[in-house]
């Protein structure tokens, strides 16, 4: 199947190529009367995946001096005729494009082709920044840009003084095939949210080519980071002025957790706003928010949450493992001194195998009638509510979707109460629920708020003996090792 096409773009890549097929001929290098390029394609998905590689080299190929040191590999687009002593041309090509000067490669969680540069010499990725500005793609150690997402369907690209076009080539008979193929060699199956050919008129939103809507969310969208290919949802939040700073707070905290995933709170990546600055306009005096209306941020995209089926084709302690991590998300926000407020399956997500609770950034003040809202809640108006003891039974019952499906919309009663013991005891008996599990679930959903356990004396449960020595070698934190120790 045909995928791209690298193809000379002005007279200086036109001789250079021509004369490396006169010397060399690659037998992927082709010409017509018009161009002259590199035809990738792969293999359609017939064949054994596990020998496919995704990945093209490019650069000048071995000089006859490395080559004599041994060193004899030829990139798989190759743009230098090979000679066996220099030649003017070869010396004029090796001023800018050395052995291995970029790699082309599908990256392994979003099927985007991304271009790395393997060289300080940069290289033009036309119109391809966040501006549509031109980008200075470079493996130097300050560079803005090491690596840019192909996210156009031609891409001009200039290497020194030689412009060529990247063109996908995929046919309209091929894209499902194609689709599927590339679905295949992906690490994960939230593949569905991609497109992996673009379109003719990509869009972007700051540094995120956007592909999708994501199913059953109102302001969410799939894509990927336009220089790492990496998968993000992005959110549109509404600047109002009400509840305002406590989005500013939650936006703050999420940021926090950008690069720290041990933590178990899913972290956001970039914030932005409509004026296409960051920080955004809500962080900014007050005055500057009432002529904006929208902030927008990215988060690494989630490949479930937990009110998503594929539960059960997890083997028991992974799924007691994302159950723990939570724990930890929710230990961590409390010991901050914080409450998340709405801890439902959907605000759980799992991502690169650890799960994560996702923050809410806009508070709804009543709360909806929902089985993940604890029974206190509809019983005395006038009691001041442990919100902390409301997270940890809206976790529980969270953790529940795993398992079983209680009504959603459902406001626990006595009655319900009781059916919904009924239903985990069956589970139980069935083997379905690991015992120290179920009487750790027990503690969490006790009727009364005083008798559930905090997030910390949860984590101290002895449910967590099957996962806790796996996760304390490899935590660097020494939280869940005093844990193992005082369950010890
Ligand atoms: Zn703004």
């Amino acid at each position: 199947m045909n995928y791209f096409v690298l193809s000379a773009a002005n007279p200086a890549a036109i001789h250079l190529l021509s004369e490396i097929q006169s010397k060399s001929s690659p037998p992927t290098l082709q010409s017509g009367e018009e161009t002259i390029g590199y035809r990738i394609s792969i293999p359609s998905h017939s064949s054994h995946q596990d020998e496919v590689c995704f990945k093209w080299r490019i650069g000048a190929g071995p000089s006859p001096a490395i080559a004599k040191m041994g060193d004899i590999f030829v990139p798989e687009i190759l743009l230098c005729p090979q000679d066996a002593s220099q030649t003017p041309s070869s010396k004029a090509v090796r001023a800018y494009i050395k052995h291995i000067y970029a790699v082309i490669f599908l990256h392994p969680q979003s099927g985007a082709l991304v271009l790395r540069s393997r060289s300080t010499k940069p290289i033009i990725y036309e119109q391809g920044d966040m501006n549509d500005q031109d980008v200075e793609i470079c493996g130097g150690p300050d560079s803005k840009a090491k690596s840019c997402v192909l996210r156009r369907r031609k891409n001009y690209l200039q290497f020194g003084p030689y412009r060529f076009l990247l063109e996908y080539t995929v046919s309209h008979q091929d894209r499902g095939r194609f689709s599927k193929t590339i679905d295949r060699s992906l690490h994960h199956r939230h593949h569905k949210l991609f497109s992996f050919i673009p379109s003719t008129d990509p869009e972007t939103l700051w540094n995120v080519w956007l592909h999708r809507k994501i199913p059953n969310s109102s302001s969410l969208q799939s894509g990927v980071h336009i220089y790492t290919g990496q998968p993000v949802a992005v959110k549109t939040l509404h600047n109002k002025i009400r509840g305002r700073r406590y989005m500013i707070d939650q936006i703050k905290l999420a940021s926090r957790y950008r690069d720290k995933p041990d933590n178990g709170i899913l972290g956001i990546i970039d914030v932005w706003c409509e004026h296409w600055i960051s920080p955004p306009c809500v962080l900014k005096p007050s005055s500057a928010v009432t002529h904006c209306r929208n902030t927008y941020f990215s988060m690494p995209l989630a490949e479930q949450n937990f009110l998503h089926k594929r539960w059960r084709k997890l083997d028991t302690n992974t799924h007691l493992k994302y159950l723990y991590h939570t724990l930890c998300g929710l230990a961590e926000l409390h010991g901050r001194g914080i409450v998340h407020g709405n801890i439902q399956p959907q605000a759980l997500l799992v991502c690169e195998q650890r799960a994560f609770i996702s923050l809410s950034m806009q508070r709804s003040e009543t709360y909806d009638a929902s089985i993940w809202v604890a029974p206190e809640v509809w019983l005395d108006k006038y009691r001041e509510l442990d919100e902390t003891k409301l997270d940890i039974w809206g976790l529980a019952i969270s953790w529940l979707f795993t398992c079983l499906r209680p009504p959603p919309d459902l406001a626990v009663s006595r009655h319900s109460y009781k059916h919904l013991q009924t239903t985990l005891k069956s589970r139980k008996d069935k083997g379905r629920i690991p015992e120290p599990l179920y009487d750790l679930l027990q503690e969490m959903l006790a009727w009364d708020p005083c008798n559930r356990p905090s997030a910390i004396e949860a984590l101290n449960h002895k449910a967590w003996l099957p996962v806790l020595p796996r996760i304390a070698r490899r935590a660097k934190g020494s939280r869940t090792r005093k844990a193992l120790q005082a369950v010890q």
